[in-house]
Parts: structure tokens; sequence; C-alpha cells
């Protein structure tokens, strides 16, 4: 194993920690609110000849620009209809401002074009619109109230809210000058974890401190998380991993990335103090442990093993199905290590059986897991803890924006809140959700969720699906777990964290981290309880379906204006938050959440024509989507298809629910759809570098860019092109036969 030779140079460790993080895996395919991953490869081939929706220009640009639509004679007919300014006859619907924004043209412009003239994000490079707004408000609320309670105007007797205080306050008592010094404090911590590691004897000792490095937040090479139970979904069970290699990739090769997390692991560990030789050391021996991973256990097995590492939240990443394994056998397969009393301390019990998500390293654990490897072994576990704290402050450093200019005192008060909202982030979800959100507000919203999830049933019943899929789909919409608002279980790990004067300060951050992913261990003998939350923090404006929960997080984040607001009109807020809704149950039936049973278990409940039936559905959104132009780059069905299948569905099944209410205005449900999803890119511009950042956009993003969103959805909606008298000629015009109703009937 050859050392990069950069390693044994001194870098200036803030240099190195701007750098990309390491263990950066960030995709959580158990999810859906913001990466997304698609299984199925095909029909990318199969391209649209002609596209169904030409791109989101403004009337006053488009004429020199037509070619692409679905008839290329007949819209050049609309908008030179639209350019000499003779209106069409749409009967009762206002007309905007100006004649040249027309509903039946292009709904998206007609609704937001005052605001996109006005809005400018050029300068700002940062995107404008409804989502950042709203966050920008709410993150003001929450700042406001937490501020009152550090100066004393107002008290708070929440215990954990005074924690948080506390936390705050011991921030400022360090007088910090930049974010350097609050790395370096972080380095100097490391001493103590790395010592601790580096004194442990040989197996049998490390074997009986398993349980207290886990605590210390120490990567094991026995890797365990605690999850639902899948052959009984009221329970929790152990789910076992192995170890992935850390500078060597699956196959044992060095690539950029490895190379540059040596760097970054070597001058941590210099900035904590350690000597280049003993780094060097280290680092040789953490390779030849890599290099044993690698040797005994099976590449998929490997994989398996980072992303569980990476996925740093509680929870395995369930993308099968995994045989569980009688419990004394499992635990009398490794001949050095104690797993047994590991265990005991991990839960307090001793199971029947366990999950082994990762046979090849548990085969082989005699020959990985022995005392000949075992400073091998230690070096591997130095690493991984100073890869993972390198990967916090990054993380820190890259989410904290630098001002320029401010006094220290001002970047200190800034820093505090800022690493004290991070490190309570739960404490936060739970107690300020519920400060902002109005009791009558959360009850509106939970009863409009209702009407959505009896729309959609209503949508189901009504559907293609047949017997038993059908009763399965209608099951799952049944046991699906809304969560309207905030969390209001207890986070009682913040109770293990003592914060005081003389501890080092990231020490103290660190603990409540290690506190948290800790925590599910100590949870492992209650029952299962859907109304948890998991990842999604109640004060984000956005909104989530956990696949392996079958539970929907609708945070007081997004009840807010423009997305709900009491006193607009059902209307406004069913065509507001009500289709994000909609859009969130969708994801319960998307190509992945559709493999996902009612319990949250990777279970297959389709009878093999209705997965036929679907398969062609899916297609027809794919085509669809296509090909679509967004200045100048296009879109890939493929990759966008599930948002796509939960736009097109979501909204349906709104409008479905707004009837049950028996006060529609459809000019207010649209207009506030359009509204809702207003969005400014600024990689919209036209120059090189936008376009490439739009390029690389629109080749990762599974969302269709917003205008896209909007008024591709409308096109395909009947109440939308009768409401607003929509004919052939017009831009928002797609034959009947065309328009994509996912459940409906042929
Ligand atoms: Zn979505």
């Amino acid at each position: 194993m050859k050392i990069q030779n950069q390693l044994l140079k001194a870098t200036m460790f803030t240099a190195v920690l701007l750098g990309a993080s390491i263990t950066s895996q960030t995709v959580k395919a158990d999810e859906t609110n913001d990466a997304n991953t698609t299984n199925d490869s095909a029909a990318k081939s199969e391209k649209q000849a002609v596209p169904l929706y030409n791109g989101f220009k403004s009337t006053d640009e488009v004429n020199d620009n037509v070619a692409t639509t679905q008839s290329a004679a007949s819209q050049t007919s609309a908008r030179e209809t639209t350019a000499t300014n003779v209106s069409s006859n749409d009967e009762n619907i206002a007309q905007s401002g100006t004649n040249q924004f027309k509903p039946q043209n292009d709904y998206y412009d007609y609704v937001n074009h005052k605001w996109l003239q006005s809005t400018d994000v050029d300068s700002t490079k940062a995107d404008a619109g409804s989502i950042p707004t709203a966050q920008a408000q709410i993150d003001q609320q929450v700042q406001d109230k937490f501020e009152s309670y550090v100066d004393g105007t107002i008290g708070t007797k929440d215990k954990t809210m005074q924690k948080a205080l506390d936390f705050y306050n011991l921030y400022l008592s360090k007088n910090y000058s930049n974010m350097t010094d609050v790395s370096k404090d972080a380095f100097s911590g490391l001493r103590k974890v790395i010592d601790q590691i580096d004194s442990l004897q040989d197996l049998s000792d490390f074997s009986k401190h398993m349980d207290e490095l886990m605590q210390e937040g120490v990567t094991l090479p026995i890797g365990v998380k605690v999850d639902i139970d899948q052959r009984n979904p009221e329970l929790r069970a152990l789910y076992f991993y192995g170890a992935s290699p850390i500078l060597l990739d699956e196959e044992g090769q060095t690539s950029n990335g490895h190379s540059q997390t040596q760097d970054i692991i070597g001058s941590a560990l210099n900035n904590a103090g350690v000597p280049w030789s003993t780094i060097q050391g280290i680092m040789i021996n953490a390779s030849k442990f890599d290099e044993i991973l690698v040797k005994n256990q099976s590449a998929a097995d490997i994989k398996t093993d980072g992303y569980q590492n990476g996925y740093q939240d509680v929870g395995i990443h369930r993308q099968t199905n995994y045989l569980p394994v009688n419990y004394v056998n499992f635990s009398n397969m490794p001949v050095f290590i104690d797993m047994d009393h590991f265990v005991n301390q991990l839960v307090g019990m001793t199971p029947g059986y366990v999950y082994e998500m990762t046979p090849s390293f548990y085969n082989n654990i005699n020959e990985i897991m022995i005392d000949e490897n075992f400073a091998e072994m230690k070096a591997w576990m130095i690493a991984n803890y100073v890869a993972d704290t390198s990967n916090y402050i990054a993380k820190l450093q890259n989410n904290f924006p630098t001002i320029e200019g401010e006094t220290k005192a001002q970047f200190n008060k800034r820093m505090a809140y800022y690493l004290t909202k991070d490190a309570f982030s739960d404490a936060f979800s739970k107690y300020f959700g519920d400060v902002l959100l109005p009791t009558e507000t959360k009850n509106a919203v939970t009863n409009m969720a209702e009407n959505i999830r009896s729309a959609y049933k209503e949508e189901i019943s009504n559907s293609w699906l047949d017997g038993a899929t059908k009763k399965a789909a209608l099951e799952k919409l049944d046991d699906m777990t809304m969560n309207i608002g905030y969390p209001t279980q207890s986070y009682s790990y913040y109770n293990q964290v003592d914060i005081n004067d003389d501890s080092d300060f990231y020490q103290i951050y660190r603990n409540i981290v290690d506190a948290k992913n800790y925590a599910q261990f100590s949870n492992y003998q209650k029952p299962v309880d859907r109304t948890e939350w998991g990842v999604l923090n109640s004060l984000n404006t956005n909104a989530q379906y956990v696949r392996s929960r079958n539970a929907m997080y609708i945070g007081t984040g997004i009840i807010q204006a423009p997305f709900f607001d009491i006193n607009a009109t059902d209307s406004q807020n069913y065509g507001g938050l009500g289709t994000i809704i909609g859009h969130e149950l969708s994801h319960a039936f998307d190509s992945t959440g559709s493999l996902f049973d009612k319990d949250g278990l990777f279970n297959n409940w389709w009878s093999a024509a209705d997965k036929e039936q679907y398969d062609a559905k899916y297609q027809q959104i794919v085509k669809a989507y296509d090909n679509i132009d967004f200045h100048n780059v296009s879109i890939s069905g493929q990759l966008t298809a599930d948002e796509n299948l939960a736009d097109n569905a979501g909204l349906d099944v709104a409008e479905k629910a707004l009837k049950l209410t028996n006060t529609t205005n459809w000019d207010q449900f649209f207009k506030s759809y359009a509204k809702v999803n207003h969005y400014k890119y600024y990689f919209a511009k036209d120059d090189a570098q936008a376009l490439l950042d739009r390029e690389m956009a629109l080749a990762t993003d599974p969302h269709s860019p917003f205008p896209v969103r909007v008024d591709v959805s409308l096109q395909n909606n009947d109440q939308f092109a009768k409401t607003y008298g929509v004919k052939p000629s017009d831009g928002m015009w797609i034959d009947p036969d065309q328009r994509i109703d996912f459940w409906a009937k042929e």
C-alpha cells in the first residue's frame, strides 16, 4: 500500500476542511423528499418524437422559437394571436394585467410573471421562490424566540431548551475568533478517543469495551443498527453488517477520493498533535486492515457496509429482505469476540434472532477479527473516527455562511446560535414546531389531510387495479401514518449529555450527536411507534414520505402562507398544501414506494397483471416529460418519473378532495397551485457557467424544474382545461386521450 506523498506535508487544516466531505452519503433511498433513485432502466431509448410542451418562455420571447411543440402550426398561430392582443373567448376568468400572459398559453407565467420579473437572483446566486421565502420566515421566527430567551425578555421552563441555552452560553464563553478556532478545539478533542482506542490491549480487551466505544461514536468493524423487524412490524430488531475499507475501494484500489481522505485524516491527526511518523504508521496499518476487509468480503457486501456507515441517521437502509439468523448461532460465530456480552450491553437482553445484512463478513469474521490483525484494526478505527470528526466539522463549516466585515462579537453570536440549532435540532423541531403552530391550524391541516386520504382511496377504488392488489393499495392508504406539525416523542438522549464550562466545546457537540445515534439501542425493547419523527425536522419548509415506515410528515415549516393559511379559502389551501400532501401520498405508489407494503416492509403485493399495467402507465409518464426543454437543456423522463407521477396524481387527488368540501373555486385552486410552486433558478440565467450548473442539475435532480412541474401537470388535468376553456390551439392544450391520469381506467 502506497501512502500519498502529500500526506507527509503539513497541510493547513482550514484548507482541507473546505474539501469535500468523506462519508458524504446523504442519499436515503427510504425517503422521498430530496433524493431518489430510479431502478427502472428501460425506456430511455424510446424517445418521444415531439414533446408536448416546448419550454417555458414568456410570450414575448417565443415567436422566434416555436419548433418543438405538439403541433408547430397550431402553436405558432396561438402565439401570434397572443402577440397581436386578440384575446380568446375565455369567458369568466379574469385576465392578468397584460394580455400577453394568458392562462391558456403558459399558466405558470400567467400567474407568476410579475413576481418573476421583479425577482432578481443573479446577484445573490441563490434561488428565490415560495420555499426559500417561507424557510427564511420560519427561521427568523425561531431565532427571534430563542434570542428572547437568551436576553431574558421571555423565560422558558422547558428543560431541554434550558440546556440549549447553556450550550449557547458555553460557546460564547469560549470567546473564539473564527471558524478556525472552533475547528482547533474540535481537533484537540480527538486525542481523548484516539488514546482510548490505542490503549486497547487485544481483542479480548476490545470485546469488553465495544459498547462503550460505540457510545463514544467510534465505528466498530461489527456494525449494528436497530430498525423495524421484517418478520414482525410491531417490533424492532438488530441488523448486523460488517466493515468497509476507508482508504481503498471495494476492489482494493485507491481512487482520488480515497487519497483525499488520507490527506484529511492525516492533517486532522497532525492538528490533534500526533507526530507525522505515528500518522504514517496509522495509515499503513489502516490500509492493511482495508486489504483484509476486501479479501474477506464480497464487493456487494462491502457496498452495503459502506452505505450503512455513511447513512448517519438511525435505521437501516432497506433495499432487500434479509434472512433472520438464530441468535445463538450468530453470537457463537466469532471465536475472539464476546458477541453475547456486546449485545446484552447494547439492548439489555438476548434476542431470539438477528438479521445479518452482509453474510460474507460474518462467515469470515475469524479471518478478519483476530489478534494478529489487532494493530491494523485499531488503526482502521482511529482513521474512521478522525474522518467522521473532520466530516462533521466540514459540514458545519460548509453550511455556515461567511459574512464579510462582521465583528468578532457578531460572528460569535451568529455561530453560537447556528451550532445550538444544529446540536439541538430535534429539540427545536419538537419545541418550536409546537410553539409556532396554533392548534386550530394543526387541526385544519389534519382535516384536509384526511380528506385527501379519502379522495385517494376513492381514486384507487375506481382505478384499474384489480382484486387483491387494489385491496392491498387501500390498506396501505388506511395504514399510512400522517404526521402533521411536529414530533411529540421525547428526545431523552439530551438528558445524558452534561454541559459544563470545563468541557471542550466540540466534545459536547459530539456527545450530543453520539447520544442521538446511540438512542436507537435504548429504544430496542419499545414497540414500533410510527408517529415518531425520523429524519425531517418540523421546522423545514418541506414534506416527506418515508417508505420504510409508510408514514408521511408535514411539518410546521410548511404549514404557513402561501402553502396554508387558516384565513384562506379551502380552494386556496387545497391548491397549495393540499397538492403537496397529495404528492407525498403518491410516493407510496411510485416506482420504489410500490415495492414496500403497508407496514413499510419490502414485500411484493402486486399481481403480475397489475404490475404490467403499472409499468405501462409509468412509461407514459417517462415519455411525457422526456426531452422537455428547460432553457436549452433536456429533462430526463426516466430520472424524473417518480416525482412527475407524484405531481400529477397529487394534483388530481387534491382536486377530488376539494370537491368533498363543497366549496370549489377552481380559479383560486389553480392559481394557488402555480403560486406555491413559483421558483426562480439562478442557473436558468443565460451564461456559460449557469448552463453547466443547469446541465448538472437536470442530470441529477429527480424533480423537474418548477415551471415544468406546474404547467405539465395542469396540461394533464381535465378540470384545468374546463376551467380556462383551453383549446387545441393553446399552449396548455393536450389532447384528452393523451392526458396522464395515472389511476383512471382506460
Ligand atoms: Zn416528491
